[in-house]
């Protein structure tokens, strides 16, 4: 990809959609199997109905399939797409110029409509798009003014009509499925890279943010406490400085475990800052809130561990605020944040809760 053009955000434009998703070409070796068996009992239908030529093209059919799952499976995609395009189009058409538009032959171009979009930028899908309608509706002019050049009875014709027709449902629903489930785990792994932490994997400073606006607003309907901590790792600067970054980080991984197993099912804990955490607590008053602060503050005490050969030991010091009904968000967080700082004025290792008045 071109790393030269970039845009006003200082990133390189994404410059086209590729399927670099392992799924996709695992779907598309499927379907050469799926279209290579189909064409095989394509052969016989034809031969039971007497038309060999019809039988053959389906032969050649199978053979171009089984040509593109081995390019598939040998990593020359670019050639394998081509190849299966070029067999649905010359396929379609040949069966509908033998046999006549009411094979439903024709039906096959419609699969890949969705897979064009999916396969490249919308500009060119669409010319895609545009160039395949010209081909469907040329064909169906066409057939409009030449007889078949293999027709077949009526009786037979139905048969390849309905055989043609299911085959189409089937493959568009497994097609679709396709499509749906992977839009689904995209969104829900970008769902999970825009509320969590990499590091700790607890849930970001925004999506925190996002969660305290929502709990407000449940609490300005109906009159509920809630309850702030803000915690924060005495003296994590030396973690570092000693033991190293790594360490550091394992330090913060730890933290976030312990805190999370002594919260309740009910609060939501998140990484505010560097070695700094926020825990929302609802239907929580101060009362309540000292007592799990003091909880989470001995828990992390007590805890002795050993990292990379270092005996560690962690102590927190947390500051308490209980939201107050109509005021911002902001407030009540500076608030439990000037507790914390008197804990740690006081000496670390400690819970406060937010002064009367301030
Ligand atoms: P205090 O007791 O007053 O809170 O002191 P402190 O050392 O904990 O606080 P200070 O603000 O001086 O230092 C915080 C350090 O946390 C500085 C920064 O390098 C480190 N830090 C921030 N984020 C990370 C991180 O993701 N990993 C590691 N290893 N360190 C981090
Ligand atoms: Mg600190
Ligand atoms: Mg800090």
């Amino acid at each position: 990809m071109a790393q030269g053009r970039k845009n006003e955000t200082g990133l390189a434009p994404v410059a086209r959609r590729t399927h670099s998703r392992p799924q996709f070409w695992q779907l598309a070796r499927r379907c050469c199997q799926l279209a290579a068996s189909v064409d095989v009992a394509f052969f016989f239908l034809f031969h039971l109905l007497g038309s060999p030529i019809l039988a053959w093209i389906n032969i050649a059919s199978v053979s171009l399939y089984l040509a593109a799952f081995h390019l598939l499976n040998t990593r020359r995609n670019g050639l394998a797409i081509a190849l299966i395009w070029t067999e649905v189009i010359v396929h379609a058409a040949l069966g509908t110029l033998l046999i006549g538009w009411d094979s439903g032959f024709h039906y096959f171009l419609l699969m890949f409509i969705p897979a064009l979009f999916a396969g490249m930028t919308t500009t060119r899908a669409w010319i895609a798009v545009a160039g395949l309608w010209a081909f469907y509706v040329s064909l169906y002019a066409m057939m409009w003014f030449v007889e078949p050049l293999q027709p077949i009875s009526s009786n037979a014709l139905l048969g390849v009509f309905l055989f043609n027709l299911t085959v189409v449902f089937c493959m568009f629903s497994y097609l679709s499925l396709f499509y749906v489930n992977n839009v689904s785990s995209a969104q829900r792994k970008l769902q999970f890279m825009a509320t969590t932490d990499p590091l700790t994997r607890l849930f970001n400073r925004r999506h925190m943010i996002e969660l305290a606006e929502k709990e407000i607003a449940r609490c300005e309907r109906h009159p509920l406490q809630i309850t702030f901590l803000l915690l924060d790792i005495d003296h994590f600067k030396q973690f570092n400085d000693r033991y190293g970054h790594d360490v550091g980080d394992r330090v913060l991984q730890r933290m976030s475990a312990l805190l999370t197993s002594v919260l309740r099912t009910q609060d939501s804990l998140g990484r505010w800052g560097g070695e700094e955490f926020l825990a929302l607590l609802p239907d929580t008053d101060g009362e309540q809130a000292l007592l799990i602060a003091e909880r989470m503050r001995a828990t992390v005490e007590q805890d002795q561990w050993e990292c990379e050969g270092f005996a560690l030991s962690v102590t927190l010091s947390i500051g308490v605020s209980e939201y107050r009904p109509g005021e911002d968000l902001s407030l009540a967080i500076a608030r439990a944040d000037r507790a914390l700082y008197q804990g740690k004025e006081a000496g670390r290792n400690r819970v406060e809760l937010e002064l009367a008045g301030l």
